[in-house]
């Protein structure tokens, strides 16, 4: 029997890891605290802590999780950004996280986000509601023979390419890696600067590293097309927020869909809409008419929270009976 510290709960974790673990003996407690070094003690007992996209395993964080007894940090999610890996593994600590859950949740959303935006639907439909009927402003552009630039090809990039290549968009790839299902699309293999100046939309899925921080700076957005889309449901320091506002005022990029927001820790998951936002930056973004801001959703289908759920549990059993972890995350060589 493993005692789970869960972080971060919202009432779907608590449904759908609860069914997981019926029958396990597994015992999960839950909080709604957001992992940091201030709530980390909440765990003092537990052999494991559950966390999120948003949590923060840093140093001292897992310093107080080792302290109280916590030899496993299970992330219910695929990015591990959120977690000192190297830290932990000095102190001990397993980090385990879940790689694929559904990778056509993440895809099908970046998809979803860019046609919204591309024919405007958001406002479409808070115009109808108010009685008008008028087109003005709701102008797109054929999706059809366009060129898409999918930076990062991996599972959810992969399933990217595809889906486009089937609204018949030209694929342009960036990656270290060569995805095979992307050549087998047509997909052409290029470096950054230059997938940059030839796409009408650029869809980031590559994960947060030091390397791809800011990957989307001024000198990114001033080689990207005039007028060109850019999407981002991979994580928000991918994107400088600051030079892509200075971006959007002068006009030279045409649009913005983000699920994922640099300091969304501070606001996403949470209720403010009688609060005040003081981030200016988050605050400009909502103001511009092509801009699309949703809060970190892109993975949130039925399928992919019970494979969350699912794959956590197991590797709360594996953990506990000393059998392999399939998804372990080692730190960087
Ligand atoms: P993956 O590991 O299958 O693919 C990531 C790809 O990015 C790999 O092929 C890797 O080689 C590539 N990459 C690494 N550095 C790069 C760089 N500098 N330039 C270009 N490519 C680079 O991961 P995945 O399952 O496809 O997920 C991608 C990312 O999506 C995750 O790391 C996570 O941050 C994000 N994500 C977001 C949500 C959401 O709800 N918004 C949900 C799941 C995952």
């Amino acid at each position: 029997m493993m005692r789970v510290a869960v972080f971060s709960t919202k009432p779907y974790d608590r449904t759908f890891l609860d069914a997981a673990a019926e029958g396990t003996g597994h015992e999960l407690h839950y909080f709604e605290a957001r992992l940091t070094a201030d709530t980390a003690g909440l765990a003092r007992g537990h052999d494991a802590a559950c966390i999120f996209v948003n949590d923060e395993a840093d140093a001292d964080a897992l310093r107080t999780l080792k302290e109280g007894g916590t030899t496993l940090v299970a992330c219910r999610c695929a990015g591990f950004n959120q977690v000192d890996v190297p830290v932990a593994k000095g102190l001990g600590i397993t980090v385990v996280r879940v790689p694929a859950y559904s990778p056509h949740a993440v895809a099908e959303y970046a998809v979803g986000l860019m046609l919204a935006l591309n024919r405007h639907v958001p406002r479409a439909y808070n115009r109808v509601r108010e009685g008008n009927f008028m087109l003005d402003g709701l102008m797109g552009f054929d999706m059809f023979g366009k060129t898409a630039g999918v930076v990062g090809t991996g599972k959810i990039g992969g399933l990217v390419a595809k889906i486009l290549r089937g609204f018949g968009c030209e694929i342009l790839a960036h990656d270290a890696y060569v995805n095979p299902d992307c050549t087998a699309l047509g997909a052409g293999y290029v470096g950054l600067d230059e997938l940059l100046s030839r796409s009408d939309v650029v869809s980031l899925h590559c994960p947060l590293t030091p390397e791809t921080r800011h990957l989307i700076n001024a000198r990114a957005l001033g080689l990207m097309k005039p007028g060109a889309m850019l999407i981002n449901t991979s994580r928000g320091d991918v994107i400088d927020t600051g030079a892509v506002v200075e971006a959007l005022k002068s006009g030279r990029l045409g649009s913005l869909g983000i699920d994922v927001y640099e300091e969304e820790e501070r606001y996403f998951f949470e209720d403010f809409s009688s609060r005040v936002i003081e981030d200016d930056v988050l605050a400009r973004l909502l103001t511009f008419p092509n801009v699309l801001v949703t809060g970190h959703q892109a993975f949130f289908t039925r399928e992919a929270i019970g494979n969350i759920a699912q794959t956590v549990v197991d590797s709360f059993t594996n953990y506990e009976k000393g059998l392999p972890l399939p998804n372990k995350v080692e730190p960087p060589a």
